[in-house]
Parts: structure tokens; C-alpha cells; sequence
């Protein structure tokens, strides 16, 4: 290391390079294609760095699962160089390098952006100016940089570190590498700021504690409660990458817990929030073991589903309306049916739900009327339904949260046990399959 790495906030700006065997990140580790574009840019005369989440996750110990690239190089001067790439983002637009299934993503450095009143920016001919919504949001980050200016910009410490590949030196702009081994999530910058510029960093913050179990720096985590609001103005397709990302990737349980200490479940999963608040802690426990069990899942490689999820997540809504219906004179079916719509319309205005994703949790849920019963020659006929899996599973976790269901779930454990596993197309999505090309479209 040639430069002292004190940790008062002066130094922040203070550049660190840990020198070659200072440091854990090698070559060795880092994949071939990133590697390949890396000396294709710097070959035509650009700057580049392996950046982010895989240094990161290098410097941890863990093997990163995918290679992000930052570059002086305009996303028109990456496309132009990679024939197998796409520009892609308008918000912030970024490029794709595709091999094979491999996705390398390069980014163009991003420059400051002063207050957004337009009068303090600088004029940047590089780069189109940054658009902000009135609540400081940045709607479009398109203003381009140099290197310094693209590590402040970053969201935390230690997820700005670059690696540069001709010295193999890390640069470190901001602290990282104490942060690092502090276990410190610490957000670049002014936090309120940071947040208001993008509120989504407050739920990667979160995510990043519980994944790498890291604790929140305090002034990281002083401004959540008051700003989780800010949520609510991000796109709801947005949020619900983000809920993938966070309650997904294997640490599931724990991103719950953490959004839940600083009450960032609201915008995410509002109807779910509210039965939390006011419960016994049902809701609490369904939504933990779904996601303890998909953790597992995760971890032994088997296939995981949203919709068990969002099945279990939106459980209580779907109970508590299912009520009032059945209380105004509807049958069970059409009130547990109503009560489906109007629990996954509240949350589509939330995060988005994909159909393929919504239509299995309505029959996880219908199923729980139809598993019940236990006689007659509908018996048979639940359990040869598609989601009868995904369904007996989520019956069993009722169950386990402290619903009294009269041994239903030993009772078809011991079905299945007698009876020959019918043949049933999986709970699982498919995956996609190419559509038939039209041909007569095609030659048109
Ligand atoms: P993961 O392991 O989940 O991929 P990651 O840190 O690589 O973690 P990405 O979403 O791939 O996360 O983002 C790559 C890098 O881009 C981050 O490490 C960070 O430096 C920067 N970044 C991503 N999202 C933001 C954001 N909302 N604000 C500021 N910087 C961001
Ligand atoms: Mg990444």
C-alpha cells in the first residue's frame, strides 16, 4: 500500500493503490471474457477497470457471479469496438458485452452532479446533463467522468474498488478496503443525499448487510426509517428486480429481516406491512419460513419460484379479505377469489407482478380450499393438479406459522406415500422456449 488509509472522512477523497501481492485479487480468478475486454479497450487507447461487486467479492473470498467493467470509453466507443454488445438503459445507459452466456457489463464513468438546480453544473459536452424529479431523484445519470469522480459516485465503500489489470493494482478511492475488513456497509457521500438521488441504494444497503453480514454504518443507517418513503416513487417493475435480487439469491431471510429493523417492507410489500404491524406474528413467521425454505432450495441448487413467495407474502391480505367477503354472503371460492385480485392488484401498484408469475400464486392459493377436503373423488383430482406441490409445500408452512388445520398436511403426506406420484407438469416456470419462427413473417 503506498498511501495511508485513516478513516477520518478527509481521506475519503484520498487515493489508496494496494499494490500487486498486497491485495487477493488475481487474475486467476477473474473470467477471461472481462479479462478480454479489458485489453481490447485499453488496446484503443481507452482507460478501463474491472470494478464493483467482483472485487469486492474477491477480496472476501468468494467467487463473484458475474464482471462489471468501468471505462473513459462512451457507450457509442464500446459498441463500436464489440461486435457482440448492446447498449442498453435510457435511465443509465450502460453496454452489454455478450460470450455466449456470459454478460460483461461496461459502464461509461459517471461524473458529480452538483445540486441539481442546473445552475451549478458544468457544462459537459461528453455526456447528456442529469434529470432529477423534484424530490431530488435522479432520473437520468448519463453525465460522464473521470475515474475519481466515478468512485463517488458509486454507492458504498466497498463497492469502489478498481482493479486495474496492466499494474494489477487496486485503486481505492473511498476507504473500501477498511470498510472491508471492518464489515462496514458504508454509503459513499452525504447518506440523505445518496438516498434521495436513489432510493433503491437504501435496499441494496440492506441487502449487502444481510448477504455479506455486515453491519450498517451508523450514518448509513441513520436516515432509512424516515426515508423509506422515497420508495414509493420508483418504478414498480424496478422494485420487483430489486425484491428478486434481495429475497432470491440465497440470503433471503436474513434481507427480510434487515428491511423489516428499518422498516423498508412497506413500499415493497404494503398489505404484508400492515398485517405485520398489527398481528401476533403470524405474518411474520409465514413470510420468514418461505424464505428460510427458499434459502435452502437455493443452496442445494434446486429450482425456486416468486410465486411461493409472493404466495406467502400476501397470504394474510388474502385471509383477512377472503372475511369481509364470506361476511357480505359470498361462498368461499368466489370470496377467496375476489380476495386473490384485490390482494395482487395492491401489490402490482408496489412491484410489479408478471402474469406467469400471478397466475401460480392464485392456484397455490385455491388449492388451500381444495386440499382440505378429504374425501370424494375430488381427492384425487387435487392432487394430480399442476401446483399441487408448490400448494402441499405452502400448506405444511401454514401449518409450522401456527395455522390449526385439523393434520391436513400429515394427511397428504401419508396420501403420497400411498399413492403413485401422478404425472404433473412441474410447479416450476419453464423455461422459456424459442417460439416456432414464422416463416411466411420472416420472408415478408
Ligand atoms: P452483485 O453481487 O449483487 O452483482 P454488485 O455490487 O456487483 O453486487 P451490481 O448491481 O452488479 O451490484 O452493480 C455493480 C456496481 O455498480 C456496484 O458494485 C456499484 O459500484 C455500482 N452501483 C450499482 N447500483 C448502484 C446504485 N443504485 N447507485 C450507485 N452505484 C451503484
Ligand atoms: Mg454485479
Amino acid at each position: 500500500m503506498s498511501a495511508d488509509s485513516s478513516s477520518d472522512s478527509a481521506a475519503q477523497d484520498r487515493l489508496c493503490v494496494y499494490e500487486r501481492g498486497s491485495h487477493p485479487v488475481s487474475r486467476k480468478h477473474i473470467s477471461d471474457n472481462a479479462l478480454k475486454v479489458i485489453s481490447r479497450l485499453t488496446r484503443s487507447g481507452h482507460e478501463a477497470y474491472l470494478v464493483g461487486g467482483a472485487i469486492r467479492d474477491l477480496f472476501l473470498g468468494n467467487q463473484p457471479k458475474d464482471f462489471d467493467v468501468a471505462t473513459n470509453a462512451t457507450p457509442e466507443q464500446v459498441h463500436d469496438l464489440f461486435r457482440n454488445s448492446r447498449i442498453i438503459g435510457r435511465r443509465f445507459r450502460i453496454v452489454h458485452v455478450r460470450f455466449g452466456r456470459e454478460i460483461i457489463e461496461v459502464t461509461t464513468f459517471r461524473g458529480g452532479h452538483g445540486t441539481g438546480d442546473g445552475e451549478s453544473e458544468t457544462p459537459r459536452p461528453r455526456g447528456q446533463a442529469a434529470v432529477r424529479s423534484d424530490s431530488g431523484m435522479l432520473l437520468r445519470d448519463n453525465v460522464y467522468g473521470n475515474l475519481e469522480e466515478d468512485a463517488l459516485r458509486r454507492d458504498f465503500s466497498i463497492n469502489a474498488l478498481y482493479y486495474d489489470a496492466r499494474d494489477f493494482t487496486v485503486l481505492d478511492y473511498t476507504d473500501g478496503v477498511t470498510d472491508l475488513n471492518d464489515h462496514l456497509i458504508r454509503i459513499i457521500g452525504d447518506p440523505e443525499e445518496r438516498y434521495r438521488e436513489d432510493p433503491v441504494r437504501m435496499l441494496r444497503a440492506a441487502r449487502f448487510a444481510a448477504r455479506l453480514n455486515f453491519s450498517l454504518e451508523e450514518h448509513t443507517a441513520a436516515p432509512l426509517v424516515q426515508l423509506s418513503d422515497l420508495l414509493d416513487d420508483v418504478p414498480a417493475a424496478r422494485l420487483f428486480d430489486e425484491v428478486l435480487k434481495s429475497l432470491m439469491t440465497g440470503s433471503g431471510k436474513d434481507t427480510f429481516d434487515v428491511l423489516a429493523e428499518y422498516q423498508l417492507l412497506a413500499p415493497l410489500f404494503p398489505s404484508l406491512a400492515r398485517h405485520m404491524a398489527t398481528d401476533n406474528g403470524y405474518a411474520r413467521k409465514l413470510s420468514e419460513l418461505a424464505l428460510s425454505s427458499t434459502d435452502r432450495r437455493i443452496g442445494q441448487e434446486k429450482p425456486v419460484t416468486p410465486a411461493f413467495l409472493f404466495a406467502a407474502l400476501l397470504w394474510p391480505e388474502v385471509v383477512h379479505k377472503q372475511k369481509i367477503y364470506e361476511q357480505d354472503g359470498m361462498p368461499p371460492t368466489p370470496a377467496l377469489n375476489a380476495a386473490a385480485q384485490d390482494a395482487l392488484a395492491e401489490q402490482s401498484d408496489a412491484t410489479t407482478i408478471p402474469r406467469r408469475f400471478s397466475t401460480v400464486v392464485r392456484d397455490i392459493w385455491e388449492l388451500q380450499l381444495r386440499l382440505p377436503r378429504r374425501s370424494g373423488k375430488r381427492v384425487q383430482q387435487t392432487f394430480e393438479h399442476r401446483r399441487f406441490r408448490a400448494a402441499y409445500d405452502f400448506i405444511l408452512l401454514r401449518e409450522e406459522a401456527g395455522d390449526n388445520l385439523d393434520g391436513v398436511g400429515q394427511w397428504w403426506t401419508e396420501y403420497q406415500e400411498t399413492h403413485p406420484a401422478p404425472v404433473r407438469t412441474s410447479t416450476e416456470p419453464q423455461p422459456r422456449r424459442r417460439r416456432p419462427r414464422n416463416r411466411k413473417h420472416r420472408n415478408q
